[in-house]
């Protein structure tokens, strides 16, 4: 006999409709699933045959075929157990006819454990959104409620297989099982740590408000404890608040990585600070089972790469096709997945290796070849997508004993909105995002040089020995400065202020 039962799966971040379909025929008791399961779906074979004998319910041992259709898309995931486990049912006629009947009206998702008990799935809210179009009533475990209401699909969540078919045969009530349709939001929650509480470090701030207000990413070079890391810390609090289709985007990254913890939908901008042993995989996303990578759980956030130059030279280049095109591409034998990765990138190194060049109470001990080294890890290209670079210094006792706070991160962050709500108005209607993103035309329609600006620019040019796309991102980074004194046309002056976070060019970290 033969059944159908509809499930989903995940590619990429998206969901697809998957119908499980299960045929019982005599012969060898055996159970095969076909279709491009991947490892983690072959093994649920056994936790199937499981939780059918601890459910009360008989395992046929006839020839069981499970066939997951279309069959030209890899499946992967542990979403699969419940839907084959009913499918087996159904086709076993251990389902009633009107239990039967009323399956049809289901996509079912959940893994099951050795008893019968629903345990979470990830990627539940992709494939929920991605399914809604289908009209039915969704199953998924408890634990991805949340989940559930943010995707506003009609669903029930029973604790057990058993509890399911009680349902499907009308043997419990529908108000044993939760049905919700509401969609929630969450406030966003104003971060703990605030920029005040930073002491000195004046430029460093300027060069993250900058940063926040164009998009710019930033290296930071400092001795250890300038508070490099306390900085990049509280930078997303001075980001623009994220809008709706940003906050569902990233909580359906979340939600395939199974990182969703108790929030409903993330309303926050995510921030994350890999170490620097990461491999290539975990920082840029794929596996034998592809997952997202750190690139794309920053997505829309922040990436905060800190002992940059400890970081792999393969790690680095890696970060390139993100930095270039929001978003990352793994080719596998029989797939391509595509992952969002948008994110500001927020780096922060020593000046050397011993991390003592420049302070005046400790002496480097390295020598000028191992400094070279050290520096020339960052490769151009790289150097080539970081807009500001910012020298940090000691605090000094002056900055460190000061009574009054400095400003705050919301005050900072109201610089950065009007800075950003200028920008919506230049690119409407283009792909372009903000200042750090202007193409070669945009640039010269929107950063036209002011009077005298010729002089100072070919003085950077002799004395740092800028390239023409470094001159490229000095222009970007002063129409931002412009934008935050909310200046129609480009001043001396921002050239000037840019000149401060000298870009670096191939010739390796600035003194
Ligand atoms: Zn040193």
């Amino acid at each position: 006999m033969l059944s159908t039962v509809c499930t989903g799966a995940i590619q990429g971040i998206e969901g697809f409709p998957v119908c499980v379909e299960v045929d019982i025929a005599p012969g060898m008791p055996t159970l095969a699933v076909v279709g491009l399961p991947d490892a983690e779906v072959r093994e649920s074979k056994e936790r199937v045959v499981a939780a059918i004998r601890n459910s009360g319910f008989d395992f046929p041992l006839k020839r069981i075929t499970v066939n997951l259709s279309p069959a030209e898309l890899r499946k992967s995931g542990t979403q699969f157990d419940l839907p084959i486990a009913l499918g087996i049912l159904a086709a076993s006629d251990q389902l009633s006819q009107n239990a039967r009947q009323k399956l049809t009206g289901l996509l079912v998702l959940g893994e099951l454990a050795l008893d019968g008990t629903l345990r979470p799935c990830a990627g539940v809210l992709p494939m929920l959104i991605s399914c809604k179009k289908l009209g039915k009533t969704a199953v998924i475990p408890p634990q991805n409620v949340l989940e559930g209401q943010v995707s506003s699909a009609p669903f029930i969540t029973p604790h057990t297989l058993k509890d399911l078919a009680d349902y499907l045969e009308g043997k419990i009530e529908q108000d044993a099982v939760q049905i919700s349709y509401i969609p929630q939001t969450e406030e966003r929650l104003e971060p703990e740590i605030d920029f005040a509480e930073v002491k000195g470090q004046a430029l460093a701030k300027r060069a993250l408000e900058i940063a926040a207000a164009g998009g710019h990413n930033v290296l930071m070079i400092g001795l250890p404890g300038t508070g490099k890391s306390m900085l990049a810390k509280r930078f997303p609090g001075i980001l623009p608040p994220l809008t709706q289709e940003e906050s569902l985007e990233i909580t359906k990254i979340y939600s395939i990585c199974n990182l969703m913890g108790k929030s409903r939908l993330l309303t926050n901008r995510p921030f994350r600070d890999p170490h620097h042993t990461i491999s290539n995989v975990a920082l840029i996303g794929g596996g034998s089972t592809p997952r997202p990578g750190e690139v794309s759980l920053a997505h829309n956030g922040v990436l905060f790469l800190d002992e940059f130059a400890e970081f792999s030279r393969a790690a680095l280049e890696v970060l390139r096709e993100p930095l270039e095109n929001g978003q990352v591409t793994i080719s596998r034998a029989k797939e391509t997945v595509t992952y969002p990765a948008r994110f500001t990138l927020v780096a922060a190194m020593n000046p050397c290796p011993c991390g003592n060049l420049g302070n005046p109470l400790k002496p480097c001990t390295c020598s000028p070849m191992q400094i070279n080294r050290y520096k020339s890890r960052i490769s151009g290209p790289l150097l080539d997508r970081i807009d500001l670079t910012v020298n940090l210094n000691p605090v000094k006792y002056s900055d460190w004993n000061k009574t009054s706070e400095g400003e705050t991160s919301a005050q900072i962050r109201e610089r950065v909105l009007k800075a950003r709500k200028i920008q919506r108005a230049r690119f409407a209607g283009t792909n372009t995002t903000a200042n750090a993103f202007m193409n070669a035309k945009q640039i010269k329609e929107f950063c036209p040089l002011p009077p005298g600006a010729d002089t100072v620019l070919e003085a950077a040019m002799r004395k740092f020995g800028l390239s023409a796309r470094s001159l490229d991102k000095i222009l970007k980074t002063a129409r931002t400065i412009a934008d935050l004194e909310g200046k129609k046309d480009i001043e001396v002056k921002h050239l000037v202020e840019v000149m401060q976070y000298r870009p670096l060019d191939r010739k390796g970290v600035a003194d």
